[in-house]
């Protein structure tokens, strides 16, 4: 596919998949998933971690903010050196926001001569379909079964308890995360990287390999 080890940065909004998919392209390439989720946990669970750091990502945390800026890019940079030494390439989930923090990682990439290596991928889905699709889930109040479709009856059918809606997957919580997530809040960063020539647009209402396939020809 490539000569040197590919860096896939994979954007998308809440529910596109895109967690999934990189999963998917982790476990076919043998690439490394590095998730900004993930590597803010392991921070936490670090037996010597760094004072500064821990005392971030425990803050941030505790307040239920994004982690600064700083501590996103030193987790990010060390994992993404660290696993192009290990790993076939890189699968990047979540780690770009906004243009500030884009052009911050071009000029990482670009110091460590792997600038050649980037390439992004957005997965555009329809948000009012996506709406209605998470916010027709119902949950059992008993056992947590998720039912993705209303189901036709407030009784789960696997233990006859309670189905309800999560707070997080109404009309107005989802549609929230959309202006904050979505692709309006993306576009700059979708632009950005639009112009610089590395971008490809992933239409991603599709079935999840449908959409898998889509992603490794734009890959190719
Ligand atoms: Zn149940």
């Amino acid at each position: 596919m490539y000569h040197a080890k590919p860096i896939v940065i994979l954007m998308g909004p809440p529910g596109s998949g895109k967690g999934t998919q990189a999963k998917h392209l982790a476990a076919l390439y043998k690439w490394k998933h590095l998730s900004t989720g993930d590597l803010l946990r392991a921070l936490l669970q670090a037996k010597n971690p760094d004072l500064e750091e821990f005392k971030e990502a425990q803050n941030s945390t505790a307040e239920g903010r994004l982690s600064a800026d700083w501590l996103i890019f030193r987790l990010a940079f060390r994992a993404i050196k660290k696993a192009l030494e290990t790993h076939g390439g890189v699968v990047l989930d979540g780690a770009i926001r906004n243009v500030s923090q884009a052009a911050e990682f071009e000029k990482f990439f670009r110091e460590e001569q792997l600038w050649e290596q980037v390439r992004a991928l957005y997965l555009d889905v329809n948000e009012e379909e996506l709406i209605r699709r998470i916010s027709s889930r119902r949950v059992c109040e008993s056992c947590a079964a998720i039912y993705p479709e209303r189901v036709n009856s407030d009784i789960c059918p696997a233990c006859g308890g309670k189905l309800i809606q999560r707070v997080d997957d109404s009309p107005e919580v989802v549609r929230a995360r959309f202006i904050t997530q979505g692709i309006s809040a993306q576009q700059p960063v979708i632009d950005f990287f639009t112009q610089k020539n590395i971008l490809r647009i992933i239409e991603a209402d599709a079935l999840e390999d449908v959409v898998f396939r889509r992603i490794q020809e734009a890959l190719e």
